[in-house]
């Protein structure tokens, strides 16, 4: 089921939660809405639910216009933050509640259930109550109850903010393997730049109500439109230098200083210590196992680059760091990227 969004605007009395907003999503891709708090990602993904009704635009599965369409007629699963199990049932009743209220029979509803069940590999727990779960079994018990009606569309709405770090990762994994295995076209809205990278298909990056960029997540990387998206996307954050300050006079990159041109920005892997370029003074060393970051100041901003593990540095060393000129991205004084 693919899914088309046309100009969609939706407003709470005077605030414009999402304004004006088009996608397209392709069946059987998995598509992140990634953006700050605030920013309108639930908004887009309940009026997807059929939960808020649009203030204009329009909502199409397949060419099929489903804007006013009840949640309960759109065939989607949905899972949320807080799973929003019951917690009087079995995790097997849980997850043969939606096909209880499709009025599917009762054999066929516990099969069905015992294959989603067996599908997010949690069947061996089907006896316990939601309490007697950990944190990621509560969720696989929400991603079964939401995938058992074999819906065409699976919607997510940060799903994995309840779980801790480690787990996190491994949900996501699973989420990821669920979905391509059942090649179900999916949405999942995070504020979490690193979950999005690694899940995705397709990243729609939103700021105020506003889709600020899209693409697949190692375009968003190398070749943000904005400093928004060049900011948001990656961790460490990128290197930012102001060309207007005096900054960066007397160093290779004072050359980039335009009428045009505000500010460049630089990701950690691409400086690298030479015999001229921004003058640093080393503060921090952290070995990271494969490579080391380190943490370096200039006129009290602080730089963060990578090194090679055997690469011998000191805090408090004073160096040159450099960048290749396509390593360098530039932008205007509104954010804007410019010479892409
Ligand atoms: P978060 O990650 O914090 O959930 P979000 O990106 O999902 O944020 P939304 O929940 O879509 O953002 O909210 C977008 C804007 O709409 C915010 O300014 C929010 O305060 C407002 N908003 C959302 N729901 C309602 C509501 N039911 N009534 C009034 N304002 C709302």
């Amino acid at each position: 089921m693919s899914i088309r969004i046309d100009h969609l605007t939706m407003k709470f009395d005077d605030v414009t939660a999402v304004n004006n907003i088009n996608f397209k999503i392709e069946t059987g891709e998995l598509v992140s809405l990634l953006g700050p708090s605030g920013c309108g990602k639930s908004t887009t993904l309940f009026m997807l639910a059929g939960i808020h009704t649009p203030h204009s635009g329009e909502i199409y599965f397949n060419d099929k216009k489903v804007t006013k369409i009840t949640p309960e007629k759109r065939n989607i699963g949905m899972v949320f933050q807080n799973y929003a199990l019951y917690p009087h049932m079995t995790v097997l009743q849980n997850v043969m509640f939606p096909l209880k209220m499709h009025g599917v029979k009762r054999r066929e509803r516990q099969k069905q259930a015992m294959e989603a069940l067996e599908l997010v590999e949690i069947a061996h727990l089907s006896k316990r109550k939601p309490s007697q779960l950990s944190g990621g079994q509560q969720q696989r018990v929400a991603i079964a109850r939401a995938i058992v009606r074999k819906p065409d569309v699976l919607l997510l709405d940060e799903p994995l903010s309840n779980l801790d770090a480690k787990l996190r990762v491994t949900m996501r994994e699973e989420i990821r393997r669920i979905q391509q295995e059942l090649g179900i076209t999916t949405v999942f809205v995070t504020h979490d730049q690193e979950e999005a990278m690694s899940i995705s298909d397709r990243i729609i990056v939103m700021e105020n109500g506003n889709i600020i960029q899209h693409g697949i997540p190692n375009n968003l990387y190398d070749h943000p439109n904005s400093e928004f998206v060049a900011d948001f996307i990656g961790a460490p954050q990128i290197n930012t230098f102001n060309l207007k300050n005096s900054e960066l006079d007397d160093t290779p990159f004072a050359k980039y200083l335009n009428q045009e041109i505000e500010s460049i920005k630089i990701r950690p892997e691409h400086l690298y210590v030479d015999d001229k370029g921004i003058p640093a003074v080393i503060t921090i060393i952290e070995q990271k196992g494969k490579d080391t970051l380190v943490v370096a100041e200039h006129n009290e901003r602080k730089i963060r680059f990578y090194v090679e593990k055997d690469h011998i540095l000191e805090v408090e060393q004073n160096i040159y760091l450099n960048a290749r000129d396509e390593h360098v991205l530039l932008f205007d004084a509104r954010g804007k990227r410019v010479g892409e």
